[in-house]
């Protein structure tokens, strides 16, 4: 299924080249990408009739932040925030990848997929954990539990180390581990300094194509965003209750509630118009995570 871009009604010399749930891209005529965020959102890995006011540009301003604080562990993808007014704020000018076909997840913390792998096999994506871990529980040191990327529809599934090591080669496979639990480490130490637990964070890497990156690993797409990570206050955070996180927890709880011609929403299409309030609430919610971070 191809996704419709958002109209930023962008110059004919813009040649769109993909758009995924929330990302349009387009190449630019020197070659670089012109990376913007949609206010779409998506839930259940599909993406609703509705539109989230501002939250392409708080993800992108929240991305940027990151970015900076992230600087002298891995290069990344940014290369100018002066794009065309119509996507100012919204979006930059990136460095095109080849991405590894990895969602580099780092866990501090045991919650959503991590947990229900934990209470099936004692471990996740071949990690071993001592038993009696309760929701929410802080894991012993931070793991590397990779997953595949999905189609449309489709969950990221999790994968072993191992397969990662078939899939990219021995040696990027370790670099990925390694920078991914360094950058949640780092990151986590600086969320937590504002009252936030960063429970668990997903990356994606590409390599370099061409210029000083090439070949090299570069730290791309959105980082550290409410849709990418799973934030909790820390004020509210109390092992075995599923904290209450600045991601999508309340627009999920709505969708269970929610119908679609007469019964409840099936989780694939059409997926359901939300409600003003439950519009106007998500948005509070993205930009309640942002404030926090950035004071
Ligand atoms: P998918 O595209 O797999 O459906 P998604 O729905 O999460 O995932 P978005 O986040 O909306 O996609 O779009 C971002 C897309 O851009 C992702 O496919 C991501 O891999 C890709 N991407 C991110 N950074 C770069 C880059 N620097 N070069 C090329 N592609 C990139
Ligand atoms: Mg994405």
């Amino acid at each position: 299924m191809t996704i419709q871009p958002t109209d930023y009604e962008l110059g004919a010399e813009f040649k769109h080249i993909y758009s995924g749930k929330v990302r349009d891209l387009y190449e630019a005529p020197d070659g670089r990408l012109l990376f913007i965020a949609s206010d779409r959102i998506s839930a259940y890995d599909w993406i609703l009739p509705s539109v989230i006011p501002d939250k392409g540009r708080i993800l992108t301003a929240m991305s940027m932040w990151w970015f900076d604080r992230l600087q002298g562990i891995v290069p990344n993808h940014v290369l100018s925030t002066n794009v065309p007014n119509s996507v100012r704020g919204r979006a930059t000018y990136c460095e095109k990848l080849e991405m590894l076909p990895v969602e580099c997840v780092a866990r501090g913390y045991l919650a959503g997929s991590g947990y229900t792998d934990y209470l099936r096999d004692q471990s996740i994506c071949g990690n071993g954990l001592p038993p009696g871990l309760k929701d929410g529980a802080k894991l012993p040191k931070t793991l590397f539990t990779p997953a595949t990327k999905a189609a449309i529809g489709d969950h990221d599934e999790n994968v072993t180390f191992d397969e990662v090591i078939t899939s990219i080669g021995m040696e990027e496979a370790q670099q990925l581990k390694r920078f991914t639990t360094w950058i949640y480490d780092v990151a986590a130490e600086i969320a937590l300094d504002r009252g936030i637990i960063l429970a668990d964070t997903k990356f994606e890497f590409g390599l370099g194509i061409v210029g000083a990156n090439k070949d090299q690993i570069v730290l791309a797409d959105e980082v550290l965003t409410p849709d990418s990570s799973r934030y909790w206050p820390a004020d509210q955070y109390k092992e075995g209750v599923n904290p209450p996180s600045y991601d999508k927890q309340f627009l999920r709880d709505w969708l269970e509630t929610a119908q679609v011609q007469g019964k409840p929403w099936s989780k694939s299409p059409p997926a359901p118009h939300l409600p003003a309030e439950v519009i106007a609430q998500t948005a509070a919610k993205y930009q309640e995570a942002w404030e926090k971070l950035k004071d």
